[in-house]
C-alpha cells in the first residue's frame, strides 16, 4: 500500500458508493458569510479526481475532485454577483467565488463541444451524503506541472489504483470515446 501519498481529502480514507435515488444537494463556497450557494438538481456523473492545473484544488491537495452534471440542474441560488469566470479564453467556464477562491462551476459555452450541455462541479462543497463517488483519474502526469515531483509518479499511479481509480494521462477511455465520436459525427466520418 502507498497510504502516504495524499490524492485528496475526499478520497484519502476511501469513499462510500453513490446512494441510490439520491437526488442532488447544495454546493456552498467557503466564505463564513454572503456564501455563494448553488443547487443541483441531480445526480452527477463521471465524477473523478483531476490532475490539472485548471481545476480549484484545497489547498495542498495534489489532484481535484470534479464530476458533471447537466447545465440545466445547476442554479445558482444565493450571492452569485460574486462569481467572476477564471479564464474567459478556456474551454470550462469556471465560474469562481471572488471572495473565497472556490470554483462553484465550470460551464462549457462552445456549442460545437462534445460535452456542451454539461457543467462540471466539486460535490465535496456540499453537505449532503450519497453523490455517485470518483470513478478515475484524470491528467494524472500534469500534477508535475503544479510542482510535483516526477520522480514520485509510480507511487501516485500506484496509490490511485489502491484506491480504485485507474489513472489516465489526459481523461477515461470512455469521455476520449465521446469526444472523438463527436468530431467523427460532425465530419462525417461516422453516420449512424
Ligand atoms: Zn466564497
Ligand atoms: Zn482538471
Amino acid at each position: 500500500m502507498n497510504d502516504s501519498v495524499r490524492i485528496h481529502p475526499a478520497v484519502d480514507a476511501g469513499f462510500s458508493p453513490a446512494q441510490p435515488g439520491f437526488a442532488g444537494g447544495t454546493l456552498a463556497c467557503r466564505c463564513t458569510t454572503d456564501t455563494v450557494t448553488v443547487d443541483i438538481g441531480s445526480q452527477v456523473a463521471h465524477n473523478h479526481v483531476c490532475g490539472c492545473t485548471k481545476c480549484w484544488k484545497p489547498d495542498g491537495s495534489l489532484f481535484s475532485q470534479i464530476a458533471v452534471v447537466g447545465s440545466d440542474k445547476v442554479k445558482v441560488t444565493a450571492n452569485g454577483d460574486k462569481l467572476k469566470v477564471v479564464d474567459d479564453s478556456a474551454t470550462i467556464q469556471r465560474h469562481a467565488c471572488a471572495a473565497c477562491g472556490v470554483h462553484m462551476y465550470g460551464r462549457i459555452e462552445n456549442r460545437e463541444h462534445a460535452f456542451y450541455g454539461l457543467d462540471f462541479v466539486h460535490t465535496e462543497l456540499s453537505r449532503e451524503q450519497g453523490w455517485a463517488p470518483p470513478e478515475f483519474a484524470a491528467f494524472v502526469s500534469s500534477i508535475i506541472e503544479s510542482g510535483a515531483r516526477p520522480e514520485n509518479m509510480g507511487a501516485v499511479r500506484a496509490r490511485l489504483n489502491d484506491l480504485g481509480l485507474p489513472p489516465y494521462d489526459v481523461l477515461s477511455p470512455p469521455l476520449m470515446d465521446a469526444m472523438a465520436t463527436h468530431v467523427a459525427r460532425k465530419s462525417g466520418v461516422l453516420r449512424d
